[in-house]
């Protein structure tokens, strides 16, 4: 299950801002509220939320102007509340960066599902977007130390994980025992040459063999590569 999200409610009206968050926090959301417009601003280039849901007319700084202010250095997603005589607000607020608005009075199932849609999206860009290698059947993650092969994860050691990363990196092209011990134990390793046998059989047990798979490939008097 992925972490719930973190939702910031700028609303100086207290019950509607009160009335938000107890939706909010019945779906799972985790929330935080801020009823003054400059301590808004403050807050969301401080703190880390997920989403903000930015009312217009607020004491201090207006939610217009925190957008366009957030805008110049955060793309945290940004629903502005617009009372229904500020249409132009919603116009307004979408050139200024705002991914959506809605008019008060709104439904708060209208609301969160509007809510979850942009942090679907958000979240799916973001996998995308994320540093992966894809071999056959297995993913790596080399931000996270993870990899998964047919979905199923799989268990390394650092040393394995590093290993495994450099001969992904270098998918058909077979690297030498000496290029290996190099780059994943450093120049200054003194111990046997040997360790790198060692750790392509650990890494064969706990991918090919499980698997069923052949990854990684012996070049007889060479070295070792992986092969999609
Ligand atoms: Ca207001």
């Amino acid at each position: 299950m992925e972490e719930s999200a973190k939702i910031f409610i700028v609303e100086d009206e207290k019950h509607i801002a009160r009335f938000i968050q107890i939706n909010l926090e019945k779906a799972g959301f985790k929330t935080a509220i801020e009823h003054n417009g400059r301590r808004a601003y403050e807050r969301i280039i401080q703190e880390k939320y997920d989403l903000v849901l930015l009312d217009v007319m607020l004491p201090e700084m207006d939610g217009m102007e925190i957008c366009k202010k957030v805008r110049e250095i955060s793309d945290v997603p940004i629903i502005m509340l617009t009372a229904r005589d500020e249409i132009k607000d919603k116009v307004e607020g979408l050139e200024l960066g705002a991914n959506d608005y809605m008019i008060k009075p709104f439904a708060s199932e209208e609301l969160l599902a509007r809510i979850k849609g942009i942090i679907k999206r958000r979240r799916e860009v973001r996998r995308q977007e994320e540093n992966h290698f894809i071999i056959g059947d297995m993913i790596l993650y080399p931000d996270r130390y993870e990899v998964k092969v047919g979905g199923e994860p799989v268990e390394l050691t650092h040393k394995e994980y590093e290993l495994l990363i450099y001969l992904v990196e270098n998918k058909n092209h077979v690297l030498s025992r000496d290029q290996i011990l190099q780059q994943v134990w450093g120049y200054d390793y003194f111990g046997n040459t040997n360790v790198v046998d060692v750790y392509i059989s650990y890494l064969r047990t706990k991918i090919d063999d499980r698997f069923g798979k052949k990854y990684i490939h012996t070049t007889r008097g060479v070295g070792y590569v992986v092969r999609d």
